[in-house]
């Protein structure tokens, strides 16, 4: 997959976290792009437009190529403090495609094992994250790190038709169990939780993962009136599969609960879950 790639010069690189995020623990957020190659149909991050800090290319061309912050390690290096608790990144995957080709996370790594933060989580879905397993092992010496992989489904033809551009299922265990061997604290991120057999699917990521289990069903109008919501393309594909239950909030209760009874360790879903990422 070849992308177009561009680069800009930031102002800054850490953000004050707001809402969820917020609302998680965390107190800033590092976005080292603007647009994520992965280009997931259900992805949010687009209908936030400009509070997601997108240009309108971005909303209208979401996931055909991306804009590196070309300045981001050497402005983490000025910013970073002691007591910062970051989550990389809300509104883009750090381990996107493109990022085989930009080497930008060894750089962002590197700036953060000189001044480690007291927290740092990468959330990705990015199987590239092998590739930087040695700097992410030796940050892990000086503070937290938290890596929250997100395993969607069980199913590859599920992941097909929402987010043909990521891993199998069967790679993305295989991703965490090597994190989780490299002494790595690993979290299976359900979310969005797509169309899937609940038991394979818990039963699988508690083999490979060492915290807590992470879910949030799909965003829908009905249960957040206002923000960032599930993209119209997720429903569109959800509407000529016959996966419509799994926009409806009673189903995601019925599946979560099911979750639950079959999850060895704690799940949780939202803010609640994604505070133990920032811990
Ligand atoms: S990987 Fe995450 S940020 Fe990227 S398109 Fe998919 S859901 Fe959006």
């Amino acid at each position: 997959m070849n992308f177009p790639i561009y680069e800009t010069e930031a102002r800054g690189i850490l953000s004050k976290t707001t809402g969820f995020i917020q609302a998680a623990g965390f107190t800033h957020s590092l976005t080292p792009a603007r647009n994520c190659t992965f280009g997931c149909s259900y992805c949010y991050v687009p209908t936030m437009g400009i509070y997601g800090g997108l240009k309108p290319d971005d909303v209208k061309k979401w996931g055909q190529f991306t804009t590196y912050k070309s300045n981001a390690a050497a402005l983490l290096a000025k910013a970073l403090k002691p007591d910062q608790r970051i989550y990389c990144s809300p509104v883009v995957d750090p381990y996107q495609p493109t990022e085989e080709q930009q080497q930008m996370m060894p750089r962002i790594l590197d700036a953060l094992i000189r001044k480690p933060p007291r927290v740092f989580t990468i959330q990705t879905r990015g199987t590239l994250i092998l590739r930087d397993i040695d700097p992410i092992r030796e940050l892990a010496t000086r503070t937290r790190v938290n890596v929250s992989f997100s395993v969607t489904t069980d199913d590859n033809e599920i992941i097909r038709v929402y987010e043909n551009r990521c891993a199998k299922f069967e790679e993305r265990l295989s991703v965490l169990e090597a994190l989780t061997a490299a002494g790595i604290n690993t979290f299976a991120t359900i979310a969005p939780m797509l169309p899937c057999n609940p038991r394979r699917l818990v039963e699988g990521v508690v083999k490979v993962t060492t915290g807590p289990i992470i879910c949030d069903p799909f965003h829908v109008r009905e249960t957040k009136s206002n923000g960032a919501t599930t993209r119209d393309a997720a429903r569109a594909i959800a509407n000529h599969h016959g996966h419509q239950q799994w926009f409806e909030p009673a189903f995601h209760q019925r599946i979560i609960d099911e979750m639950k009874s079959i999850a060895p360790r704690p799940f949780e879903v939202g803010p609640k879950a994604f505070a133990w990422l920032a811990i």
